[in-house]
């Protein structure tokens, strides 16, 4: 891999949290990424969705598949630019590991019960994961990633929440969320790894949710001649292959059209980035960082991408039907952490071993422990454990 010198170098890494002697046949990189495999948070991914639920149909995407996605295309444009892929494919498959069962609706639902306990953010919840909450190794908790991966990892953070976390970690990978020491302080931006990672993440699901969405029945081909960057690429196919527009040739023309828009948006990608690159010419990483954001869209393309938001929030992420589910997702969530503030012996083993090592009026230290507990929840123990523990019962469809 031969890299270009704006991209994070495994022998340039500011390392671990704790030293280790390095692989022999691998690098830092490459380490993490295969860490990250063989977590259990990576393989809950499967069970946990963003959209739709996991009862809902077999073929939507789950976050597992989510991560791939994003791996794939991430490692693609990487590849083209120089990046270091080794690293893209880390940030990519650990970027949702925090995330709770039942996508948005589960995170905001907890991160309602932690108001009054420093709140819940998925991306500084991924980073527990890999810091704190996998327990593998003999000498320390979490994967012990490299500075870079979790620098990815940590794509949003709280100013209150980078605060503590600057405290156990000088100069960490929360230091860019701080209050600039001046007004005109240049905010760092983390590594273009970790940007690509931001913009292939939103590519892929924009692109699937079209996919899950068409396939799911809540929203038409119809519907979608009114969003810019579908539309033309839909005529696109249609002028090349005619027929596309017959009924027997069922869903070719979804295909193809989201196959051309994935593949415009990551030609568009490669040459805004050069663009930007040509001008900023980073001498290496941390200039890259120092640059402001360089690895971006187009402003054409990123008009047209916040227009495919709008439309997939409008029409598909408050669908009554998907409203519905989310609303009962929220009930689950909700009744099991209050069950569990009230229990805390009925955690399992692990966290019910640190809820009882707490004080009994901490109960923000409780409350934490009960959300790690939530967070990692799949969406089906979610549902078993809900009937299970409070014999509510919310509807026939959460079987
Ligand atoms: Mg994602």
């Amino acid at each position: 891999m031969t890299l270009a010198p704006f991209a994070c170098d495994p022998a340039f890494s500011r390392g671990r949290r704790f030293a280790e002697i390095p692989a022999p046949t691998r690098t830092d990189y490459q380490r993490d990424r295969d860490r990250i495999v063989h977590s259990s948070a990576f393989r809950r991914l499967v069970y946990k969705t963003q959209v739709f639920l996991n009862h809902e149909g077999d073929l939507f995407r789950t976050r597992l598949t989510h991560s791939l996605e994003v791996a794939q295309l991430g490692r693609s444009v990487a590849r083209t630019l120089g990046l270091n892929e080794d690293l893209v494919e880390a940030i990519a498959l650990a970027h949702d590991l925090g995330h709770t069962p039942f996508g948005h609706a589960g995170q905001d639902a907890l991160n309602d019960c932690m108001a009054e306990h420093g709140g819940f953010e998925h991306n500084l919840q991924s980073l527990r994961v890999v810091d704190e909450l996998e327990e593998r190794y003999p000498d320390f908790n979490g994967l012990n990633l490299t500075f870079e991966t979790r620098e990815g990892i940590l794509k949003h953070c709280s100013a209150s929440n980078a605060l503590a976390l600057e405290a156990s970690e000088p100069g960490g990978v929360a230091q860019r969320f701080l209050p600039p020491a001046t007004p005109d302080a240049v905010r760092l931006q983390p590594s273009l790894e970790a940007q690509l990672c931001n913009l292939a993440d939103e590519i892929s699901y924009n692109a699937h949710d079209i996919d899950d969405g068409v396939r799911s029945g809540l929203i038409t081909l119809e519907q979608l001649r009114e969003v810019e960057l579908f539309e033309s690429f839909r005529m696109q196919a249609m002028v090349k292959h005619p027929q596309l527009g017959d009924d027997s040739q069922g869903r070719r023309l979804l295909y193809d059209t989201i196959r051309r828009m994935l593949s415009a948006q990551v030609y568009d990608v490669i040459e805004a980035t050069r663009n930007a690159l040509s001008k900023a010419t980073p001498g290496d990483a941390d200039e890259a960082r120092r640059a402001g954001p360089l690895l971006c869209f187009s402003a054409n393309m990123r008009n047209q991408s916040s227009m495919l938001k709008r439309f997939l929030y409008q029409n598909l992420y408050r669908h009554p039907q998907v409203v519905q589910t989310t609303d009962q997702a929220k009930q689950v969530v909700r009744d099991l952490f209050e069950f569990f503030m009230h229990h805390p012996r009925s955690l399992q083993a692990g966290f019910s071993a640190r809820a009882q090592a707490l004080q009994a009026a901490d109960t923000t230290g409780r409350a934490r422990v009960v959300a790690d507990y939530i967070a990692g929840m799949t969406d089906r123990f979610a549902m078993h454990q809900h009937r299970h523990l409070t014999g509510k019962v919310l509807s026939e469809t959460q079987n």
